[in-house]
């Protein structure tokens, strides 16, 4: 799909003829004949590398120079799950938790949280699965919660500084995750990490929640790392963490001032410059866990692949149908 085009009403008429090209973002509109016998041929190419990538995807991508790279889904639902299984995902490297609360008109209770995700997660019966707390605010809101008036809710109290206002909600989530853990191999991971305080104050919870479920082995716990901040800061978050997950989406949007969604400042949102290459070097060495992955889009962008595992990133979470292209794309690295 390519989306947030410019006056599409206006610029395309019922009947018209397009070219829908969904990776390098482009539309054309009624083209000639040589553009459109041109973009059957690079059609009929992809899939043929797609079906080929496809058969070898459910073994683990290896680079030329023989390290193993995981490749995870990022995914929100039973439908993503089983797609990404199919496809050959080694693991869940980010379950979006929000999908479950956007379909809803209001809380789910704690039985209903715990069943939508069993059973979204059923396909990943044995392999990690790592579940992020409810990340709302700014893009992503609930209709049926009430949310402070803020003059600028993407700088705002959005993911985990709502949850930190809304304990309750957090200890629900967090109760389903330690009862999931006991079958699954769940992992917690905290959205929006600024200071080492957020991180401390989930691990709180969890250990309340774990007391009052009489539960003593605890999941690994995580954090993204998506503020500039947080990148810059990164040992007094990671001295207490399992993992960290590097979301680029908002860590793009934070470094370049550039609102993910807002199309006037596009030129800005780049995801490779040189300032966050420089910011995700700095993550990589100066982290005290050496688990990390990159959840964002950039770990489904073939250009970067080379780049990050230069850099010693080990893992990668991408939307599931980008799967067996990426392992694909890691085979052939000599990194
Ligand atoms: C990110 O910010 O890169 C990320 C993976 O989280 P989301 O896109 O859900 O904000
Ligand atoms: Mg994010």
């Amino acid at each position: 799909a390519v989306s947030h085009i410019k006056q599409v009403c206006e610029v395309f008429k019922t009947g018209d003829n397009l070219l829908v090209d969904g990776v390098a973002g482009l539309v054309t509109l009624n083209p000639k004949n040589l553009t459109e016998e041109k973009f059957e041929k690079q059609k009929r190419a992809f899939r043929s590398k797609w079906e080929c990538a496809k058969k070898k995807s459910h073994t683990i991508a290896t680079t030329k120079s023989g390290k193993h790279i995981r490749v995870g889904a990022n995914v929100g639902c039973l439908e993503d799950s089983l797609m990404a299984s199919d496809n050959g995902a080694d693991c869940i490297g980010l379950y979006r938790l929000e999908h479950i609360y956007l379909k809803r008109n209001t809380l789910p209770s704690s039985e209903e949280l715990y069943c939508a995700l069993k059973e979204a997660i059923s396909p990943f019966a044995d392999k990690s699965i790592t579940i992020r707390l409810l990340d709302i605010g700014a893009d992503k809101e609930l209709d049926f919660l009430d949310y402070p008036i803020e003059p600028n809710p993407v700088v705002g109290r959005r993911g985990i500084r709502f949850l930190l206002d809304r304990r309750e909600l957090m200890s629900t989530q967090i109760k389903v995750l330690l009862r999931l853990a006991q079958q699954f191999d769940i992992r917690i991971l905290v959205p929006m990490v600024t200071i080492a305080e957020d991180i401390l104050s989930v691990i709180c919870e969890v250990e309340k929640a774990a007391t009052d479920l009489g539960i003593d082995k605890l999941p690994p716990l995580g954090a993204m790392v998506e503020t500039p901040a947080a990148a810059l800061c990164i040992n007094s978050i990671s001295q207490h963490c399992n993992f960290l997950s590097i979301g680029t989406n908002d860590l793009t949007q934070y470094t370049m001032a550039a609102g993910r969604e807002n199309l006037s400042v596009s030129e800005y949102y780049l995801e490779r410059h040189p300032a966050m290459l420089r910011l995700l070097k700095l993550i990589v060495e100066e982290s005290e866990t050496d688990d990390i992955s990159v959840c964002g889009n950039l770990a489904a962008r073939t250009d970067s692949l080379a780049e990050l595992v230069e850099l010693g990133i080990s893992c990668f979470s991408v939307p599931p149908p980008a799967i067996p292209i990426v392992k694909e794309e890691i085979r052939n690295l000599h990194s």
